[in-house]
């Protein structure tokens, strides 16, 4: 191919070898290197619909879908055709364009709560923009976050992060200076005892409480019964602000995020969220929006900071806009009845093979937790899904990629799917599935 003779290597091993010189680990991205799964990652030339394929030349049904963003499936034409029109036009501005109006005035008609949006490039920037400017909207310091909610790797986060950190067990990072930590309070998730104690303590000090609206980054686990909604409360009962960040549920588990699945007597009110993924359909687009009082305060109406040279960049704003344009409830339906087939396959699978487990899901998000204690329970908080059978995965994992069907390389990460599983795609999951699931009991 192409890329052989331009690199001299032509296997995954071989691009790994080079790549592991070049650059850290080989990978811009922890979880990408197989640390916990251990073997060569798979280097990928190309993705279409619910397949990607290696510089091996070998196709996988995708499980991964870029982390989130591919919706509808990987080079969907109708983005395809609108990144390439927008790049036909000019990359990169440095000025306002009419499509950054629209995508925030599409997220604004699906998420009520979001009256103002202001776009940026990563999740780890919309978090932590949300968090500076919770903290010069109240004037306060002190943030609470929940032990393995990931909201990307700003110094005040790192803080017992999950996603690739869970994996890697380090309860922080090197590097974040301790003072920055001992910012942020580090509760149990689904714990609203632990919530209302260190607001008791802390409350009139506390700038913002910022959750995963459903925790997807620790394998996901669902907030409980009417817990996002008790949250805010307790927030707004001591003058704080509550962040909800959406970067991998927004427009994912429906048009309107989690927030959307939320409603009635489970409903709530975030001030601010945050958004990554979908929102860019594959290209670097993230955002933060929410209350307009508080957004104003943002640079250049308020006194709170925040800018970005690639912010708002045309072509990768023409990816979310067509995406989100493109994601109607069919797209939602098809999502949802992928994911619980999947699920469901799986979890036969392992039944079958005799492995306890649980599913873990939140809506069309779903995992695994392995361990006799978690079935007909699963596990509700970071500690609890710590405890599981963590070795069962990776020659779950492995059996898999050999059989053509790529998953998320770490036990302690969501699955997904595209609008692109279709039958097809989701047979080729079930047939690998008994070797698989064999291979997880044999563990
Ligand atoms: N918040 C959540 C909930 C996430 O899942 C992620 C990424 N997985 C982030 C923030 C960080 O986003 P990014 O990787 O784009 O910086």
């Amino acid at each position: 191919t192409a890329t052989a003779t331009t690199t001299g290597a032509t296997t995954n091993a071989e691009f790994f070898a080079r790549a592991q010189a070049a650059i850290p680990g080989g990978v811009n991205s922890p979880v990408r290197a197989f640390r916990s799964v251990g073997g060569t990652p798979r280097f990928l030339v190309s993705a279409k619909g619910a397949y990607v394929t290696d510089v091996e030349g070998r196709e996988y049904v995708d499980l991964v879908a870029g982390w989130g963003p591919a919706i509808l499936g990987h080079a969907d034409p109708r983005v395809i055709e609108a990144v390439t029109d927008a790049a036909a036009r000019g990359l990169s501005f440095g000025s306002s364009t009419p499509a950054e109006t629209e995508l925030a005035e599409l997220v604004e008609a699906r998420v009520a709560p979001v009256e103002k949006l202001r776009l940026v490039s990563t999740g780890t920037e919309a978090t932590m923009s949300a968090i500076r400017l919770a903290r010069g909207f109240t004037g306060r310091d002190l943030l609470v976050k929940f032990a393995g909610h990931y909201h990307g790797h700003s110094d005040g986060l790192l803080a017992e992060a999950g996603s690739g950190l869970a994996t890697f067990a380090l309860p922080g990072s090197a590097g974040v200076p301790a003072d920055i930590a001992a910012l942020t309070l580090v509760l149990p998730y689904n714990d609203l005892d632990a919530v209302r104690a260190a607001f008791a303590e802390h409350g009139d000090r506390i700038a913002a409480v910022i959750f995963e609206a459903a925790a997807a980054n620790m394998g996901v686990v669902q907030p409980s019964h009417r817990f996002n909604a008790e949250l805010v409360e307790i927030a707004h009962a001591h003058g704080a602000l509550a962040i909800s960040d959406e970067v991998l549920t927004g427009f994912r588990v429906s048009a309107a995020g989690w927030w959307g699945l939320e409603q009635g007597e489970t409903a709530y009110t975030p001030d601010l969220l945050t958004f990554g993924k979908v929102i860019g359909g594959g290209m670097p687009v993230a955002a933060l929006g929410g209350r307009a009082d508080v957004m104003d305060h943002l640079a250049p109406l308020g006194p709170v900071y925040q800018a970005g040279t690639l912010s708002g960049n045309p072509v990768a704003v023409a990816a979310g806009v067509a995406t989100l344009r493109a994601a109607d409830a069919e797209v939602y339906r098809t999502l949802n009845t992928a994911a619980a087939r999947v699920a469901g396959e799986v979890s036969l699978a392992l039944d079958n093979a005799g492995v306890p487990h649980a599913v873990q899901a939140a809506g069309n998000l779903f995992s695994f937790v392995f361990g006799d204690k978690f079935v007909g329970t699963g596990a509700q908080d970071y500690a609890s899904v710590q405890r599981q059978e963590a070795y069962r995965y990776a020659p779950f994992f492995h059996s898999m990629l050999e059989q053509g069907v790529s998953l998320p390389p770490s036990v302690f990460e969501a699955w997904f799917v595209t609008a692109a599983h279709d039958d097809a795609a989701i047979d080729r999951i079930v047939a690998a599935l008994p070797a698989a699931a064999r291979a997880a009991a044999s563990a």
